[in-house]
């Protein structure tokens, strides 16, 4: 079930970076792994996929010392500052940083791993009440801190987007994330990149293709519907 999925998944990607006129080596599927046994993991892996998305760090680090192979970790859900130091030493990317605290409290243990580590801020690109993510307007001051910071790299921006029926409504907000990026790639800020753009889930990771995500992160469509009563 999971190699059909990932075929169709592939499939969609590539129709939807030629209806951008992009090429498809722009863009990285990450298989968001939350709640999904190692079984099913290596199923993914098999088919060449390195990348895979966790969002609790007990589940990732679970993972990482389960499956000891190279692989390219994402932490795409909330971290808790008391929580970095079990995962600076062993993630490609987190995705969600959203606060100044965080990033210094990782800086702080990556600096006792003599690590460098990646980050993406989470930018809350709707304003919704719920989400967690910084709003448009303290983005720019919160990189000005970061840039600061020598064990932290900035590569980039994330968003989740809002829930919605039609992925079509939340092209707006994947264009407007899209222009941030250009917008704030332009100010040439010291130790910041602008390289990297993770939006797009299931419902809406075509629209995001167009719209510009270099990452795309993508659970249900690769492995099923989630269980979390298990
Ligand atoms: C769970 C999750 C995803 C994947 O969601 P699907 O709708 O199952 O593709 C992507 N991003 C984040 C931050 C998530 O928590």
């Amino acid at each position: 079930m999971v190699k059909e999925n990932l075929q169709i998944v592939e499939q969609k990607i590539e129709e939807a970076c030629k209806r951008a006129n992009r090429d498809r080596s722009e863009v990285t599927l990450i298989a968001v792994s939350k709640t999904k046994p190692v079984s099913m993991m290596r199923e993914v892996m098999e088919t060449g996929i390195i990348d895979f998305g966790e969002n609790k760090v007990q589940e990732l680090t679970r993972k990482y010392e389960e499956l000891d192979t190279p692989l390219n970790w994402h932490l795409i859900g909330h971290l808790q500052r008391n929580k970095a130091k079990y995962i600076v030493d062993k993630v490609s990317l987190i995705h969600s940083v959203d606060s100044l605290r965080l990033a210094e409290q990782i800086d702080e243990e990556a600096k006792k791993h003599n690590v460098v580590v990646n980050i993406l801020i989470e930018v809350n690109i709707a304003g919704e009440e719920s989400k967690f993510g910084v709003r448009e307007e303290e983005l720019l001051p919160l990189l000005m801190e970061i840039s600061k910071l020598s064990n932290v790299k900035v590569q980039g921006l994330m968003t989740i987007a809002p829930f919605v029926e039609n992925p079509e409504e939340n092209r707006v907000h994947f264009k407007n994330m899209h222009k941030l990026m250009i917008d704030i790639k332009s100010k040439n800020i010291d130790n910041i990149n602008m390289n990297i753009l993770s939006m797009g889930m299931t419902g809406d990771y075509e629209v995001a293709i167009e719209e510009g995500a270099t990452m795309v992160r993508v659970g249900t469509g690769i492995f099923g519907e989630r269980n979390y009563n298990i």
